[in-house]
């Protein structure tokens, strides 16, 4: 017979403990919800080893007096609710009463506070599941609480905590979220004895965003403020120039609390489309602002998600507000001005922002305020830039040195010196590519009917600046030029890799790369594996990585944007990642980004460079997308056509 058992207490909550307290990130964030909840105006969060050793918040809250202490850490112990109506009405972070509990449950815990009345403070410890008496201790006005050896009485919970820097990548963001959504607060987080960040409080909100995501997203915030009486919307929008490639920087905050919702996400993809290409995400700091007693904040463990009474009120009060921004303001200027510099000369890829900067920069230097230094000249490109030419004849002025340019093709360029070039770096069957027949490097037919000015090598011909016509021993062959640049790439590039000689291209001047924690924490943690394609990284302070080199054949790319995208792809792929899956996918990435593109107009001798690569197109049809990169007509199917037969 089954028995049915009422189970300890010390069960039941470590059972709840495992709904609220996840990992480390968990348990700060549940501490500084109080702190917020306890009107602190300073909160000072310290960490170990990712949190695992130890998180210790402090705040200059109310304090809780000594005779509550017990009651702090009974599960179901609240101060900030009262009866069931009130938990549809909950003006507070917290309402449940269970987070203290769960986290000394499953922790070395202590707890320190004192309120404005008293001389003294109390502290009272958990040690072992068992808290100790209440006692007497000094300490400043304001609460603080320590959590040490998280997950030590319960090994497979222990066993489930990620490294160090994953640990420390989600704890830094659940500060952020907090961090952000209260810009009047002074906060502090340490990690190891190293201040990673301090935040006075400002008075507004952009600083603070700009002090966490950097002046480029900072600058690019669009005011957002829109209400309908019931529901207000205010906040920030960024320029659609400014986006990701997921939706971890759509940063929600409702009556002050941080979500996320699927159909507010939507809403903004709705709002921003056709601002941004498929497959990229807006950023935004919004804060909503509802009637407490509208949302049931009740539904999630750790309130992350929740329900609202009227979702289709406010997904078109999100939806409006920014709608109702984009047509108001002149986005036109700022979407022309997307980075289209491309040159093989490192120092002069610029994008916008660094153009901008270069700009700052040099009218700075033209008003005496800084010495004219190596570090100057390495960041201005090859001296044809002066204080005073805008930014937009700048681009435009490289942008035509880049159609003059020939001999584009970083990669070729390295490496080919034709007979043993690429051919013999790559283990591919040779089989009837070397029986050619010898005619076929023979000029194509004229085709003049197929494009205004096709530009003609002596084995192929381009046509409307896409596609690439040749022939081989059966019929005609139709190439997907960007296809099949990027498995020449790509087959290229893995071969180097695996080799370890990929060429690499320090930089003069390192670059840094502001990412959010999850991001940066990813990065390090693939660091490795970005090293062996020659994105060498490594952690400047906060959220904040150095890039001091990255692959050659990406020369025509910004370091920071080659950095973003590869985090991007890092944090899209939802298997555990492998490292070998995960240096295909970064080959795959940069293969397709070195590729010249559908619209690239190719010189002769590009079309002929790519085209000797043609056993690669012949044996594999396929780019690494799996996309086709060559068609074949065969002589007999024309001939079937054209009704020879
Ligand atoms: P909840 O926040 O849901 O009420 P907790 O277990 O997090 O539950 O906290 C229990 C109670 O302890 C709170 O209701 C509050 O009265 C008190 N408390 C916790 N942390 C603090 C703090 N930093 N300052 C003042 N009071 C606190
Ligand atoms: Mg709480």
């Amino acid at each position: 017979m089954t028995e049915i058992r009422q189970l300890p207490t010390s069960v039941i909550n470590k059972i709840a403990a495992g709904e609220v307290i996840e990992r480390p990130a968990s348990v700060a964030k549940e501490l500084m919800e109080n702190s917020v909840d306890a009107g602190a105006k300073r909160i000072d969060v310290s960490v170990e080893k990712g949190g695992t050793e130890l998180i210790r918040v402090s705040d200059n809250g109310c304090g809780i007096s000594a005779e509550q202490l017990p009651l702090a850490i009974a599960s179901h112990a609240t101060s900030k609710i009262r009866d069931a109506d009130d938990l549809f009405d909950v003006h507070t972070l917290g309402f449940r009463g269970e987070a203290l509990a769960s986290i000394a449950e499953v922790s070395q815990f202590l707890l320190r506070s004192r309120t404005d009345g008293e001389n003294g403070g109390a502290e009272l410890e958990v040690v072992g599941g068992r808290a100790n008496d209440v006692a007497p201790c000094g300490c400043p006005i304001g609460t603080t609480i320590e959590v040490r050896q998280l997950f030590y009485n319960t090994p497979v919970r222990r066993k489930f905590m990620r490294t160090t820097q994953t640990e420390m990548g989600h704890l830094s963001e659940a500060f952020t979220r907090i961090a952000l959504a209260n810009p009047h607060v002074h906060f502090t987080l340490r990690h190891n004895d190293r201040t990673v960040h301090d935040l006075p409080p400002v008075g507004s909100w952009r600083e603070r965003i700009s002090t966490f995501f950097g002046n480029e997203i900072g600058d690019s915030l669009l005011p957002i403020d829109g209400s309908d009486g019931v529901i207000r919307v205010s906040g920030f929008a960024a320029e659609p120039t400014i986006s990701r490639g997921n939706n971890r920087m759509q940063y929600l905050f409702l009556n002050g609390r941080h979500i996320r919702d699927r159909s507010l996400q939507h809403a903004l993809g709705e709002a921003y489309r056709g601002l941004l290409l498929t497959g990229r995400y807006p950023v935004v700091f919004l804060r909503l602002d509802i009637p407490s007693d509208t949302v049931d904040v009740n539904v999630h463990p750790t309130k992350l998600e929740v329900r609202f009474q009227d979702s289709g009120r406010i997904y078109s009060q999100l939806l409006g507000a920014l709608r109702q921004k984009f047509l108001t303001t002149d986005l036109t200027a700022k979407v022309q001005s997307q980075p289209l510099a491309v040159d093989n000369d490192p120092a002069a890829a610029v994008d916008t922002h660094q153009a901008e900067r270069q700009r700052r920069e040099l009218s700075d230097w033209a008003k005496g305020q800084l010495p004219l230094g190596s570090e100057n000249e390495t960041a201005a490109p090859s001296g044809n830039s002066s204080s005073d030419v805008p930014v937009s004849a700048r681009q435009r002025d490289l942008g035509f040195r880049f159609e003059q340019r020939s001999g584009r093709f970083p990669a070729f360029q390295p490496f080919p010196d034709s007979g043993n070039g690429l051919r013999a770096d790559v283990d591919h069957p040779r089989g009837h590519d070397d029986n050619r027949p010898s005619d076929e490097r023979s000029p194509p037919p004229q085709m003049s009917a197929a494009s205004p000015t096709p530009t003609v090598s002596n084995i192929g011909m381009q046509i409307h600046n896409r596609y690439l016509i040749t022939e081989n021993d059966t019929g005609v062959v139709i190439i997907d030029q960007h296809a099949l640049h990027e498995r020449v790439l790509y087959e290229q590039l893995r071969e180097k890799v695996l080799a370890g000689s990929l060429e690499k291209q320090r930089l003069l001047v390192p670059e840094t790369v502001s990412l959010t924690p999850a991001e940066s924490a990813a990065a390090l943690e693939a660091s490795e594996t970005f090293a062996q394609l020659g994105i060498e990284i490594e952690s400047f302070g906060g959220d904040t990585i150095l890039v001091s080199s990255y692959p050659a054949m990406l020369a025509n790319f910004n370091p920071t944007e080659v950095l973003r995208q590869m985090v991007e792809q890092l944090m899209t792929g939802n298997k555990v990642p492998v490292r070998r899956d995960l240096l295909d996918d970064m080959l795959h990435m940069i293969s397709c980004k070195a590729a010249v593109k559908a619209g690239d107009r190719l010189a002769a001798d590009e079309i002929t460079a790519l085209l000797e690569q043609r056993d690669l197109f012949q044996d594999t049809h396929h780019c690494p997308h799996g996309r086709p990169t060559a068609l074949v007509f065969t002589n007999e199917e024309l001939d079937k056509r054209f009704q020879r037969t």
